[in-house]
């Protein structure tokens, strides 16, 4: 960005306005108009910066245009004015469509970032033909090479490593992708072909849910982001929105002034915890000590949605406490399934299976109690729901008091946060960025929030 010396000196020897320059630096119109448009610059002549000002509103052709600078969701509506055929300025453009005339508005949408991307595009560091390096490595020699003769050196090697030590030992590293779609597949589609070995995109860069694939079997489930709108407590938790999702944020502030209170959880006084109602600072990584005392509250105050963890959870399953595994039918009948699992019916006081393929209950299923079923030799063995067992250990290990020991929150603050989580149910959401997927154990973390989300029924609705 700061390599425009070169262009600068022309563009003074033409305008010979040393001021005018300088004014243009401190505005950063310089930094990113360089060789690509040194010869437009040569033709353009402004005589102060009056008439720099002036001609910024002098195009002749409008497009629309929008970038993927490693952001997501990207693809921001941008309207391009350009003149002479160089981009001469941007501007966020509010067509896109009311999806929901329930939630706030999408337009317009964009970042810093955005609105600067043609610096990027006119920058002369950026790389824009086969360049290849003459010099030691981080020396900065490089030389320009045509596409043919890059094809041929590319080529070379593949066939080299083929032939030495098999196609296996091309190693492919797609990174996160963000250089688009297009690029990324046809890369994977001709390297896969080749039968090189390809890793895997989330293992490489921790962009995986592992906690939310453990639980939900998808790695991602959420609505759209306007989604965010319709919370009535949203945990920032793990995400730091105000800087990453930047044309979305406002859909935050938006559910705020619709009367939801943003808490954000991070050990750092972050800009997303800067616009939150509360900030819980907390110990790096212990997030699931923190959800889990949480849990413990909710439940030990009995503000849990039962029929919600009847109907949608493993939690009514019953667990042998000889093995600590699920009750199966292969455990009771002959022949059966390994899938088959139970419940506890109380008013039957008998094991009854639990539904497959469809979510009608067949009973009121029992969440607490330890109860004595018959195997198919006839030996009997205690069983309980997954709930109890799993109530047992909250109460035993995650209360506030011991898992603010492990996660520094106050005790009463972990309490607070449980009570507001009851008093938003059914419409609490956590915005779970791609951090906790990087920790080792993330996958706690994240199984952590699922049972808040649980606990309070917040799935399913808007
Ligand atoms: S978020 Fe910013 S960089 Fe990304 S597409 Fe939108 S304006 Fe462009």
């Amino acid at each position: 960005m700061s390599d425009f010396r070169f262009t600068r000196r022309q563009f003074l020897e033409v305008t010979g306005a040393t001021t005018l320059a300088l004014s243009l630096d401190s505005l950063g119109f310089l930094g990113g108009m360089a060789h690509a448009t040194e010869k437009i610059f040569q033709k353009w002549e402004y005589k102060n910066w009056e008439s720099l000002h002036r001609d910024e509103w002098k195009w002749d052709r409008i497009t629309y245009g929008t970038h993927l600078v490693d952001c997501y969701p990207g693809n921001c509506l941008w309207r391009v004015y350009a003149k002479d055929g160089v981009v001469w300025r941007e501007e966020q453009a509010g067509k896109y469509p009311i999806v929901d005339p329930s939630s706030t508005d999408w337009n317009p949408r964009g970042c810093q970032k955005g609105c600067s991307f043609s610096n990027m595009m006119y920058n002369p560091d950026r790389v824009k033909y086969p360049m290849k390096r003459v010099g030691e490595r981080g020396e900065g020699k490089w030389k320009r090479i045509t596409w043919d003769e890059a094809a041929d050196e590319v080529c070379n090697h593949l066939i080299d490593a083929i032939q030495t030590a098999g196609p296996e030992s091309i190693i492919f590293e797609p990174g996160p992708g963000n250089g688009g779609w297009i690029h990324l597949m046809s890369s994977m589609n001709f390297l896969g072909s080749l039968g090189a070995t390809e890793l895997d995109i989330n293992a490489t860069i921790g962009d995986f849910n592992k906690g939310v694939y453990e639980t939900f079997g998808k790695f991602q489930f959420c609505d759209s982001v306007d989604g965010w709108f319709f919370g009535k407590l949203l945990l920032i938790w793990h995400m730091n929105p105000v800087y990453t999702r930047i044309p979305c944020y406002h859909f935050i502030a938006d559910a705020r002034y619709n009367g939801a209170e943003v808490v954000t959880i991070a050990p750092d006084y972050s800009p997303s915890a800067i616009h939150a109602d509360e900030w819980i600072p907390i110990e790096m990584g212990a997030d699931a000590a923190l959800g889990l005392a949480a849990g413990q509250v909710l439940i030990s105050e009995g503000t849990y949605d039962k029929a919600f963890l009847k109907e949608q959870t493993d939690f009514p399953l019953l667990i042998r406490s000889d093995n600590h595994k699920f009750l199966r039918e292969t455990d009771v009948e002959k022949t059966g399934r390994e899938d088959q699992f139970y419940f506890w019916d109380s008013a039957a006081n008998s094991p009854v299976k639990a539904p497959r393929e469809t979510l009608s209950l067949p009973c009121d299923p029992a969440l607490e109690g330890k109860y004595k079923a018959t195997l198919k030799d006839g030996s009997q063995v205690e069983v309980r729901p997954g709930f109890d067992i799993f109530k047992e250990m909250l109460d035993r290990d995650y209360t506030p008091e011991k898992a603010s020991q492990m996660c520094g929150a106050n005790p009463e603050t972990i309490r607070r946060l449980a009570r507001k989580a009851w008093k938003a149910r059914g419409h609490v959401q956590i915005l779970v960025g791609w951090n906790s997927s990087k920790y080792y154990h993330g996958d706690l973390m994240e199984r952590a929030m699922c049972l808040l989300l649980a606990l309070t029924g917040s799935v399913g609705n808007k």
